[in-house]
């Protein structure tokens, strides 16, 4: 069977070429064709007729089928992918004045299963290889540039999908590696975040592997016991540990890390929550994200009232963090946090 080209990193594809006694310099021309230039076509670069054939032969450049393409009034784009196997996962294009972040999915469904999340109801069916991870992201580039031309510039993406990410380190470690290379899309690692959870045995990869790439950690609450009961797993990887394993990360003067709240009403959102969560972040390299809860069919918590968030935020900010209350995208076509779920 061929291996797929975008399962491939710049240098695993040298290797590839050279195993095979080709010249290695074709993976940069490969590289420069599909993810620069973003084209589909066979490469037509020069290449040497005999390592043309050996990638004709032995590599598969399929990417995952668009299925379906929802587009929201405030133009979020929700994309349905149907994958070989059938499983299907969402991708969410998010504009900001013509230009877009990505919202990647890294597994079919999460197995977290956190109490807030459509995601988490569908259960984990499986990770995501990383071509279906970067495809993705070619997919949706290229549905920008044929029905909104001109606009098809992805400048930011985001690992807040479907799936926990650090759940599939293999995979979204090579996904950001083929985005990041300097042959290709060339990504800056600012660019870049990956949302986790807490799932502390990918932390600890994290902070020997990915360095560079922005971590935004899904916080929630400041208690254990109430986090306990929004995020299982802090059960078993809880807060105060989690922090732990992050306050290692290593960070260049201009990074931080962001911490993501999610505001639900009556559960989260009181002065005592902000009061703990200002103090278990002060002196950090932070910045949260408060996020107002999405629902979606069946969801059992509410939003905050508008008044309370800012309240919320009002304390944050005595305790010098920088704060940003987050507006919901998409929502009318379920494309905002929380609200994917492929089999709905
Ligand atoms: N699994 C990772 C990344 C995907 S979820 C994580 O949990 O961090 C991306 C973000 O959406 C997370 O911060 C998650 O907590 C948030 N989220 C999940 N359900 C939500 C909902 N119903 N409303 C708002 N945000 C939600
Ligand atoms: Fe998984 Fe993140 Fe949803 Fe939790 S919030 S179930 S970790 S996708």
């Amino acid at each position: 069977m061929k291996k797929s080209f975008y399962d491939l990193s710049h240098s695993d594809l040298e290797m590839v070429l050279t195993q095979n006694n080709l010249n290695r310099s074709a993976a940069a021309i490969l590289f420069n064709w599909h993810y620069k230039k973003k084209e589909n076509t066979q490469c037509c670069e020069k290449i040497a007729k005999c390592s043309l054939a050996f990638i004709e032969n032995n590599l598969d450049f399929s990417l995952p089928e668009i299925y379906t393409v929802s587009e929201s009034k405030d133009r979020t784009v929700k994309f349905l992918f149907n994958l070989k196997d059938n499983h299907k996962i969402e991708t969410v294009l998010i504009p900001f004045h013509n230009k877009y972040s990505i919202c990647l999915s890294s597994q079919v469904g999460c197995a977290m299963n956190c109490s807030f999340c459509f995601t988490g109801e569908q259960g984990l069916k499986r990770n995501l290889n990383t071509s279906e991870i970067v495809g993705q992201f070619l997919q949706a580039w290229r549905w920008l540039m044929e029905n909104r031309p001109g606009e098809e510039r992805i400048l930011n993406i985001v690992f807040m999908g479907q799936g926990e990410p650090l759940h599939n380190f293999d995979a979204v470690k090579k996904a950001c590696e083929i985005f990041l290379s300097k042959y290709g899309a060339s990504i800056g690692v600012q660019k870049i975040t990956i949302s986790t959870s807490g799932y502390i045995p990918g932390l600890k990869r994290w902070i020997k592997e990915i360095l560079g790439v922005n971590l935004a950690l899904s916080l929630h609450s400041p208690f254990e016991e109430k986090r306990n009961e929004l995020i299982p797993i802090n059960r078993k990887y809880p807060l105060h540990e989690v922090l732990t394993y992050i306050d290692k990360i290593p960070l260049s003067k201009k990074q931080f890390i962001t911490y993501e709240y999610l505001l639900i009403k009556d559960f989260n959102d009181s002065a005592e929550d902000a009061k703990k969560l200002g103090t278990i972040l002060a002196g950090k390299s932070a910045y949260i994200n408060l996020i107002p809860f999405n629902s979606y069919p069946g969801s059992h918590y509410k939003r905050s009232n508008l008044d309370k968030i800012e309240k919320f935020k009002e304390i944050l900010d005595n305790f010098k963090i920088p704060t940003l209350i987050r507006s919901a995208k998409g929502d009318d076509v379920l494309a905002a946090c929380g609200q994917l779920n492929s089999t709905h």
